[in-house]
């Protein structure tokens, strides 16, 4: 029995075939780190973190190949999302993003295209133009929240309001475009009443993915200076596994699981040790699932407050 609603079935159904996500690096920048919202960045962001593999300053289209080919022979891929992670991927003039999408989806075992950004950087003209890439590719959009409360918002120095999230992500919906939430579980000063606020608003948005993270903490970010003075308190395995389990029982069971780790190369991470072994994080949540006899979903109509 399948307790959750993955991304990885979803997608091998839809596609008929194993999909692997591509990641693109168009040299995007972030407003809140330009100085446009702020200079710092999030306290817990690292952007090397994620800077894709591949080749850097290649083209959109020889990266791609590179990482097909990659995927091929390594995976046994066979069709791909083509993914833009890293910094903010709409945050451009809409006429380069146009040419660095379309470059995107431009081979023909590409099945669709994940951007990934924040929700202050959805302009009328980047929408327009995501529902013009939409009607020709299986589009999603990552969008960050982290949490529902505006208060840990500004603790994580994120320079937007969960009402910024909510009004992007009805102006993405509808425009026909699917949303996948960024939540991070175990933020400083939260506690469980946060963690179903957040669950009831992504139901309520009635958002299509969600991308749950741990708190981890990277070097040369400002969260690794709190953690070094003992201002903040990572969460054990088994814990946060426990809060993973309180998310799905609470989400809507139509809601996309696409992830619930963070992934960070080994040598940025500083704590928590766990959180650089996927497989025991995985392996975690399906115990504690097995554990509850219990399933994404089991308590969405009753939520408890
Ligand atoms: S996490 Fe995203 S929004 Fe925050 S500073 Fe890093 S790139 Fe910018």
């Amino acid at each position: 029995m399948e307790r959750y609603n993955s991304i990885g079935n979803y997608l091998k159904q839809k596609f008929g075939a194993k999909v692997f996500k591509v990641s693109l690096n168009g040299n995007f920048s972030c407003p809140n780190r330009d100085g446009i919202k702020g200079t710092g960045g999030c306290i817990y962001c690292n952007p090397e973190s994620n800077r894709p593999f591949i080749s850097q300053g290649n083209t959109i289209k020889e990266q791609l190949l590179e990482g097909i080919e990659y995927a091929k022979k390594r995976h046994q891929a066979a069709k791909f999302i083509s993914y833009f992670q890293h910094y903010s991927n709409t945050y451009a003039d809409p006429k380069e993003l146009k040419s660095l999408y379309n470059d995107a989806i431009s081979d023909p075992d590409v099945a669709g295209l994940a951007i990934s950004t924040r929700p202050d950087c959805l302009t009328a003209d980047i929408l327009d133009l995501l529902s013009e890439i939409n009607q020709k590719t299986f589009l999603w959009l990552e969008l960050g929240l982290q949490t529902a409360n505006d208060a840990t918002l500004r603790t994580l120095n994120r320079h937007h309001s969960v009402k910024d999230f909510e009004n992007a992500a009805i102006l993405a919906v509808k425009n026909g475009i699917k949303i996948c939430a960024h939540i991070i579980l175990g933020l400083p000063g939260e506690t469980r009443s946060d963690l179903l606020n957040t669950i009831e608003l992504l139901n309520n948005l009635k958002i299509w993915g969600v991308k749950i993270h741990n708190l981890h903490v990277l070097k040369e970010t400002e969260l690794a200076k709190m953690y070094a003075r003992g201002e903040i308190r990572i969460l054990e395995l088994q814990e946060y596994a426990s809060m993973v389990v309180d998310c799905l029982e609470l989400l809507d069971p139509k809601i996309l699981i696409h992830r619930f780790n963070s992934h960070s190369p080994k040598d940025l991470t500083i704590a928590p040790e766990w959180s650089v072994n996927k497989l025991a994080i995985l392996n975690s949540v399906h115990n504690e699932l097995l554990k509850r006899g219990t399933w994404q979903g089991r308590l969405f109509s009753t939520p408890e407050k």
